[in-house]
Order: C-alpha cells, then sequence, then structure tokens
C-alpha cells in the first residue's frame, strides 16, 4: 500500500488506530460473539436470537448477518426496558433527542461510561483537539447524549474545559473575550448552531472571524461542505466531522482525520454495515445505502444491527493517515428527512447546498409543504445580515430550484434575525 503514512505520533491510541487489518478483523469477530453473547441477557434480543444457536469465541461477519435481525428505532422505542442486559444497574440515564418521535431513554453502566468517553476523546483528538486547548462546549448538558459524551471525552483528553451549555449570544461572546481567564481555542458543537452564532456576534460585539479558535469539532446533524464552508470562513477556524448517534451511545463513533476524506469508523468498538434501505440486504463496499451499526462494547444496552436511519457508504481504500480503521463518507442525509412534495423527494441538505452558494442568503432557512393542496415547495429563508437581497430574489432562488426540481416553488425573504431559532438541532423540515 502506497500510503504515505503520518507518523503514529499523530495517533491518540496508535497501537489501536493503526492495528494491521488482519488482526483487526481478527478482534472485530471476538468482538461480536461477546456483543452477542451479552445480548441474550436481554429479553428483547434473547427472542431474537432464539434460533441462532450456540457462539463460540469468534463470530464471523456472514452468520451474523445471516442470523440476526435489524433492529429499527420504533421496536427499539417499544422493547423499552427489555432491551436492556439484566443483572446491570445503569450508572447514567440519557435519553434520544426526540427529533423523530417521542424519547429513547439510553442506559449506561459504569464500563460504558469509561469506554465511551476514551473513544470520544479518541475521535476529538483525530479531529485536530489537543489537551492544551481551551474548549468551549456550547451545547445542552442534561439528558442529551451530544453535551454528556463530549463533556467526559474532553475531561478525558485533559483539555480545559468551559461548558456553557445552551448557549446564549452573550454567553459566548464574553467567553470568546476571554471571560474565564483564558483565550478558547477549540469549541465543540452542533454545526447549525455555529450558522447562528455567526450571525448575532458581531450584535454583541464580537468578530467572529477575529477569534481565537483554531479548531472546531461538529456533528449530531448532517452538513454540507456549504455550511463547512460558512462556518470556516466565519469564524477563522478548520471545521471538523464526526458522527455519533443516541442509541448506539452518542458521539465518538467515527471521526474525521486530517485527510478530510471520510470519518474513520473505530472498527475496535462498533461493527458497520451499509444495507439497502428497502430489502436491508448489505450493499457492496463503495456503494449508499443505510448505516447499520452494532457496538461491541455495551453492556446494559447491547444494540445488535441498529438502523441508524443515516445515509452513508463505506470507503474501502485505505486512507493517507495511516490509520487503519475504515471510513464512512460523510453522513449526507438522514433517510427521514425528506419533504415529498407531488411525488418529487426535496432534501434539505440539497437545498442547503444551493442557498449557501449565494452570498446574500443568510445562514437560518426551512422547508414547507405550502399551497391548499400541500404541492408547492415553501422556502422561507433570511437574508444575510451583511449583504442586502436584491430585488428580485424570490424569483432567482425560484428558478435555481426549478432547475434542479421540477416542483412549484414559492420562496419568502424574510428579515435578518425574524426567522425562529429554537435551541438545539436545526429543524429544516416545518
Ligand atoms: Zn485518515
Amino acid at each position: 500500500m502506497d500510503s504515505p503514512a503520518v507518523t503514529r505520533a499523530v495517533c491518540y491510541d496508535a497501537e489501536v488506530e493503526c492495528m494491521p487489518p488482519p488482526r483487526l478483523a481478527a478482534l472485530r469477530e471476538a468482538l461480536l460473539a461477546r456483543a452477542v453473547t451479552r445480548a441474550r441477557r436481554a429479553p428483547f434480543f434473547r427472542e431474537r436470537l432464539a434460533g441462532f444457536g450456540e457462539v463460540g469465541d469468534r463470530l464471523p461477519l456472514a452468520r451474523f448477518q445471516e442470523g440476526v435481525p435489524l433492529t429499527g428505532k420504533q421496536e427499539l422505542r417499544a422493547a423499552g426496558a427489555r432491551a436492556w442486559a439484566e443483572g446491570d444497574a445503569p450508572a447514567l440515564l440519557l435519553a434520544t433527542s426526540g427529533t423523530t418521535g417521542s424519547r429513547i431513554t439510553l442506559p449506561y453502566s459504569g464500563g460504558d461510561l469509561r469506554r465511551w468517553h476514551a473513544l470520544v476523546a479518541r475521535t476529538l483528538w483525530t479531529n485536530g483537539v489537543r489537551a492544551d486547548d481551551a474548549v468551549l462546549l456550547p451545547v445542552p448538558l442534561g439528558v442529551f447524549t451530544g453535551g454528556q459524551g463530549m463533556f467526559g471525552g474532553l475531561r478525558q483528553l485533559g483539555c480545559r474545559l468551559i461548558p456553557l451549555g445552551a448557549t446564549t449570544t452573550p454567553a459566548l461572546a464574553d467567553a470568546l473575550r476571554g471571560a474565564f481567564g483564558v483565550a478558547p481555542t477549540a469549541i465543540v458543537g452542533l454545526p447549525s448552531h455555529m450558522l447562528r452564532l455567526l450571525e448575532t456576534l458581531p450584535t454583541a460585539g464580537v468578530d467572529p472571524a477575529g477569534s481565537p479558535l483554531r479548531i472546531g469539532s461538529f456533528g449530531a446533524e448532517a452538513w454540507t461542505e456549504a455550511a463547512r464552508a460558512r462556518i470556516e470562513a466565519g469564524f477563522g477556524l478548520v471545521a471538523m466531522d464526526s458522527y455519533g448517534i443516541g442509541e448506539i451511545c452518542g458521539p465518538g463513533i467515527a471521526a474525521e482525520c486530517a485527510a478530510r476524506d471520510g470519518l474513520h469508523l473505530w472498527e475496535d468498538a462498533f461493527l458497520a454495515e451499509i444495507v439497502d434501505r428497502t430489502s436491508g440486504e448489505p450493499v457492496p463496499d463503495g456503494a449508499p445505502g443505510e448505516l447499520v451499526l452494532t457496538p461491541l462494547f455495551r453492556e446494559v444496552l447491547p444494540l445488535l444491527r441498529y438502523r441508524t436511519g443515516d445515509e452513508a457508504a463505506m470507503i474501502p481504500e485505505p486512507c493517507r493517515c495511516g490509520r487503519t480503521h475504515r471510513r464512512l463518507t460523510r453522513i449526507a442525509r438522514r433517510l427521514d428527512d425528506v419533504l415529498v412534495i407531488t411525488g418529487v423527494n426535496i432534501e434539505p441538505a440539497d437545498i442547503e447546498r444551493l442557498l449557501y452558494g449565494i452570498p446574500w442568503v443568510g445562514n437560518e432557512f426551512y422547508l414547507e409543504a405550502s399551497g391548499e393542496n400541500r404541492d408547492t415547495l415553501g422556502i422561507h429563508l433570511e437574508a444575510s445580515e451583511r449583504a442586502p437581497a436584491p430585488p428580485d430574489a424570490e424569483a432567482q432562488i425560484s428558478e435555481a430550484v426549478r432547475r434542479d426540481y421540477h416542483v412549484r416553488v414559492a420562496v419568502a425573504v424574510h428579515p435578518f434575525g425574524s426567522l425562529d431559532r429554537a435551541p438545539g438541532k436545526a429543524r429544516r423540515i416545518r
């Protein structure tokens, strides 16, 4: 392999991250066998594994895929505590965000937490965060796995940590001005929140481009390269992607490295499969499909073959950075995050790419089915604070959208700051 391997010193845990692929595959089979054995302690999975037979020291992937059914979010919600391993009292209870339905309770044992925080630390390190960084964490803590996971991971990494919670603009402005006695050099959060802060920080007397931040680690949402370009230019930092999902553990599942060509999935902790969304059958490497994950270390919530609802593809080629763990493409979209107008699928990420390419368009927007028959794509967007919208703004956007989608479009351009900014993940479809 002709990879100009980066020196081992750039890894958080070189032994594991650069493990030769055959050893990594053997480790995965051993961990998979343990994961299935452990899952039998949970009534829900015990029933599903009734006909599976004995598991030895190693479980080959093919047998696992043939014998273990996929688990969807509705099934997990319906199973409730029957999906928890019996005999382990959880040390921490968190919950899903409820973005797509009622919350699901997520239990963690002490062992789960230790392992999870170490994986988040590795993820942040791979993104470029270092122990000598002073890190802002403008993320709600509460039962949100993103906040708790990042808090634990940053503590593990040894950074100076300033957890700002669900931040307001003045609070972040204060932190950037050095209110805590340090110049913050890194920030961890939601990309949509960063785009909002970019607009509002000047009103609090802070120029985001002049901030001391050098690196940002963002995730928990599908975000486009266009959004990344806006965040990087606006804050003058390097914006890196990471992947996580609450049901599996939270953040810390996959991380973008300096090569910025996909996200390394931590194969010593998770098994990833890409399946056809309709048939549930595995697709070949490189083909897009639904990401299915099996955590290999969880004690209390031993999920098997969980459908994430996120679309990705597996990149089989080795990475330039020298890490051997296979990469996922950046999450292109959440499969249920689609607006259907007269039979045409409209994805927020595609509209975002188009809108963010236009300088006078602000960062805030949402889509809806509008018109009496809900047959029109309604696009509500804000003009940017810095550049006024041209007189033919609505027509410009309508035309651009109609070039890609053959649907009726109704565009409403709102003044800067007038659209609702609910805290947490951005709701692009309303
Ligand atoms: Zn890499």
